[in-house]
């Protein structure tokens, strides 16, 4: 199979084999839920429930805190117990909004289906998408009514909807693709008519060829819908890496995919448009993979947004062993949780289970100046400068080296002998960048 890739990046084991084969199943709805108001990029919503108020399934709570942020809904019917604060999955603790279950799975408005949604204006469907509180599902969170009302000068001419799933571990799209192939076409053909789009293509890397087949067989009389398969490379699920590995299109530094004419969504967003133009189901379930080497029986899950990370757990049989680390996302970009109590986001692709064996307890050692960090970058940066830039204080140094190109892969840190961690030194340079661009702002 002829496939295609970028510059840069690295090949980590993916593990994918612990979880490839579990087709999706239903995690029962909980006793309570909680619901972080902040699941996004952008502005964290705003409650419009209090203590004690009554929920229907599928009902807002929260809503938009501004353009650049999504509403928030009940994913079951029960009783607000408190709005408080919370661990989050990237391991902060932020405000939520807690939910006890009543057991009686009662919607707030039951589901319609509208067979001809095809045929609804753009603005309708905008509309719906912006109301079911959709945002980008592999883990960026942006919010998805803003990523397609792109500017007027900023004609799209292709989406690419990303089914690469390129973090180790993580098989929850990988899933998705096999057994809903028809819905994420839809909601493909669905982004191509807001936008305006006249091509498509679905973006998908070696180790799933079943998923490459299907989607090719489903794809086989559409003119302007492809697959591309990719070769396995990480991070070829960031945006920029996977606009070039599948049309060799460059975002310019600093630019943004719509620059060029491009959107990328993941295969999970586009499910989850089709179901809200289609049905106007609001976004309260995600597929989230529950794996790791010490997990005793690893699943994809269908889960109530707000579900506790240790009861999925419990639904995996639990562990073999001792929990050396947990990881919410995928172990490459993940955030390391200290609580196992913490609820799932609509960004939640997985959670990873690791053995105190698998936990890199190795310290830093010097540079060696091997340059294979260099190698690895996939943005063409020099980390370990930035590194020792940002180690030195020498932020506007670091401002001039484009350290805010960085994408955060970690796939300098990967390959690095001395174990340097690049990646967190670069992340603390960009906030203080970050913080000198405020001040100057200021002035
Ligand atoms: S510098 Fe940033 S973009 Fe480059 S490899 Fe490191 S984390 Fe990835
Ligand atoms: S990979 Fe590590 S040791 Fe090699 S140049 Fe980069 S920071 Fe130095």
């Amino acid at each position: 199979m002829k496939a295609k890739t970028f510059k840069g990046g690295i090949h980590p084991h993916d593990c994918k084999h612990y979880s490839n084969k579990a087709a999706v199943e239903d995690f029962p709805a909980p006793e309570k839920v909680i619901i972080h108001l902040s699941q996004h990029i952008g502005a964290p919503a705003l409650p419009i429930v209090k203590k004690n108020d009554v929920v229907k399934k599928g009902q807002k709570i929260a809503e938009a805190g501004g353009f650049v942020s999504i509403p928030m809904h009940s994913p079951i019917s029960g009783k607000v117990i408190q709005i408080a604060k919370f661990p989050h999955p990237t391991g902060t603790i932020q405000q939520a909004i807690e939910i006890e279950n009543d057991g009686k799975d009662e919607w707030f408005s039951k589901l319609k289906d509208e067979e001809n949604y095809f045929n609804l204006s753009v603005d309708e469907m905008k509309n719906r998408i912006k109301n079911a509180g959709i945002c980008g599902m592999g883990g960026a969170g942006f919010p998805t009514h803003v990523k397609l009302s792109p500017p007027e000068n900023k004609p799209i001419d292709m989406i690419i909807l990303n089914g690469v799933e390129c973090e180790p571990y993580l098989t929850s799209d990988h899933r998705l693709m096999l057994e809903r192939p028809e819905e994420i076409i839809a909601g493909l053909k669905l982004i191509m008519k807001i936008v305006s789009a006249k091509r498509g293509f679905i973006g998908i890397e070696l180790n799933k060829k079943d998923a490459i087949n299907l989607m090719k067989e489903k794809l086989k009389n559409e003119k302007n819908l492809n697959v591309v398969p990719l070769k396995l490379r990480y991070p070829q699920g960031a945006e920029k890496q996977l606009i070039y590995a599948a049309t060799k299109r460059k975002v310019p530094a600093g630019g943004l995919p719509m620059d060029i004419g491009a959107v990328v969504q993941n295969v999970g967003t586009a499910f989850a448009i089709y179901e809200s133009i289609r049905f106007q189901k609001p976004l309260i379930n995600r597929i989230t993979t529950v794996t790791g080497d010490i997990v005793k029986t690893p699943k994809n899950l269908r889960v109530p947004i707000g579900s506790s990370m240790s009861e999925m757990l419990d639904f995996c049989g639990g562990t073999n062993e001792e929990i050396g680390k947990l990881i919410s996302g995928g172990p490459m970009m993940g955030f390391a949780l200290p609580q196992i109590d913490t609820p799932i986001s609509k960004t939640s692709s997985g959670i990873v289970f690791l053995s105190k064996k698998d936990v890199d307890t190795v310290h830093e050692q010097p540079c060696l100046r091997c340059g294979r960090c260099v190698d690895a970058c996939p943005m063409n940066l020099v980390p370990t400068f930035l590194a020792e830039t940002v180690r030195n204080g020498m932020y506007e140094e670091a401002k001039k080296m484009n350290i805010n190109d960085c994408i955060e892969c970690g796939s300098c840190s990967f390959v690095c002998p001395s174990h340097i961690q690049i990646v967190q030194w670069i992340k603390v340079g960009k906030l203080e960048v970050g913080k000198l661009a405020k001040k100057a702002n200021e002035k």
